[in-house]
């Protein structure tokens, strides 16, 4: 049987960074991807963090628009703008493009229209089964370690990875690619755009508009289910009012529709089983607070070919050193954002209290925006009293 010392199941930034550093370090890497070409049919925003391509070493063509405000509304529709970064703006078609052919020249084996089906533990390894679309054939590969990116909708029920509340932080998405004839109002490219408002039945939406070279990404965001006529009223309702403001009177020329689900709940609490880990958001790791995810996935997929590398012929250490590195990492932080984000739907006047205080607090969102590692007693010191002075706002 064919054998890899890492198996990679989905080419998303997860996926394809950790082939991409596996196979740079020498790893002998395949990737399963059920798709025909990677990243073609990824839903998403595609906002960046700032820094994001210098940290993952990534061409800055593949940004769009370099983003330095960040405007946030409130129920209300008012306007809170941080200065920030800047963020960047891209397609995913670009950015797992490109980490893809990354990989694949580092030596790592990127197969497409490869579905994963199943893992069985073997020996001190595990044997990966998947369908091969091109000839309809069951394959098999022995694997020392597998690494499982396969995104919201990774179906993990029937194995250790299991999380029993997967289904209830699932959000149902909706979004338009908007081509214009003209260029909308020049503040719409400086901008990422983040709505938190009550749709039509009274649930808490999230949306965005975040502007590409040729088009404007309009879309939300509802946790759970929504009937599709329902979330096209409430995505059409959501893009005439960001038209109103920043493309009233422009022709435009086509609109595509596209919708996914994304995960915006906790971490699944275990991330590692044997020698098999989960990563990117099949591992629950997206901020709850804004459905950021991208930064995450690389993450993760670099934790994991670090984690083999460091330990090649040990393969259930690496897989529990992986945990350990993500737990530390990312999964205190996610949890709280999950909590802030209820705290905040339970009420939501008090998106705009946050809101307010973001944005007349500059140093506040820059130190939230840090990683915890950089931060210094005085940042620490800064940020309970400005979570005190929220708290007591939010409470009255
Ligand atoms: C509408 C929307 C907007 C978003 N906007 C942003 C944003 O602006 N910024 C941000 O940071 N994040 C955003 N996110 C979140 C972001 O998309 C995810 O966090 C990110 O894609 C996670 O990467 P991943 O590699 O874990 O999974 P994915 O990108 O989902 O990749 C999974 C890959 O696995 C493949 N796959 C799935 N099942 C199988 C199988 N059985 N066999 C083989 N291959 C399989 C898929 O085809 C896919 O290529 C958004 C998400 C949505 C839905």
């Amino acid at each position: 049987m064919e054998a890899a010392e890492l198996v990679i199941v989905g080419c998303g930034p997860a996926g394809a960074t950790a082939a991409r550093e596996a196979a740079r370090a020498g790893l002998h890497a395949v990737v399963l991807e059920k798709d025909s070409i990677v990243g073609a049919k990824r839903v998403c925003a595609a906002g960046l963090r700032p820094g994001f391509c210098a940290e993952f070493d990534l061409p800055r063509e593949i940004v769009h628009y370099d983003t330095p405000r960040l405007a946030l509304f409130d129920i209300h529709g008012n306007e809170h703008a941080l200065l920030f970064g800047p963020g960047h703006t891209t397609t995913r078609e670009e950015l797992d493009g490109t980490i893809a052919r990354l990989a694949q020249r580092e030596g790592a084996e990127i197969r497409t229209q490869s579905l994963f089906r199943e893992l069985r533990p073997d020996g001190d390894g595990a044997i990966v089964e998947y369908a091969d679309a091109r000839d309809g054939a069951r394959k098999y590969i022995t694997a020392r370690n597998v690494f499982l990116a396969q995104g919201a909708t990774a179906v993990l029920d029937r194995t250790p990875l299991a999380y029993d509340r997967w289904r209830d932080g699932l959000m149902t998405t909706l979004q338009y690619r908007v081509y214009l004839d003209t260029p909308a109002a020049t503040i719409a490219y400086q901008t990422l755009e983040m709505h938190y408002y009550l749709g039509l039945e009274g649930r808490q939406i999230v949306g965005w508009m975040f502007p590409k070279r040729d088009h404007l990404a309009i879309g939300l965001g509802v946790i759970g289910k929504m009937e599709g006529a329902k979330l096209r009223a409430e995505l059409d309702a959501f893009t005439q009012r960001v038209r109103e403001r920043l493309y009233r009177d422009v022709r435009i020329r086509r609109v595509k529709v596209e919708g996914h689900l994304l995960y915006m709940g906790e971490p699944r609490p275990v991330l590692a089983a044997g020698v098999a880990m989960v990563g990117g958001t099949a591992a629950g790791l997206v901020d709850a607070t804004n459905g950021e995810g991208i930064y995450e996935a690389a993450s993760s997929g670099r934790f994991a070919a670090e984690s083999v590398l460091a330990h090649r012929n040990e393969p259930h250490r690496a897989a529990s050193r992986y945990q350990r590195a993500v737990k530390e990492r990312f999964v205190r932080r996610l949890q709280r954002r999950v909590k802030l984000m209820r705290f905040l739907e339970r009420r939501p006047e008090r998106f705009g209290l946050l809101f307010e205080q973001l944005s007349s607090t500059p140093r506040l969102p820059e130190i939230l925006h840090g990683e915890k590692y950089g931060r210094t007693l005085r940042d620490r010191v800064f940020l309970s009293v400005q979570m005190t002075r929220f708290l007591l706002r939010a409470a009255r």
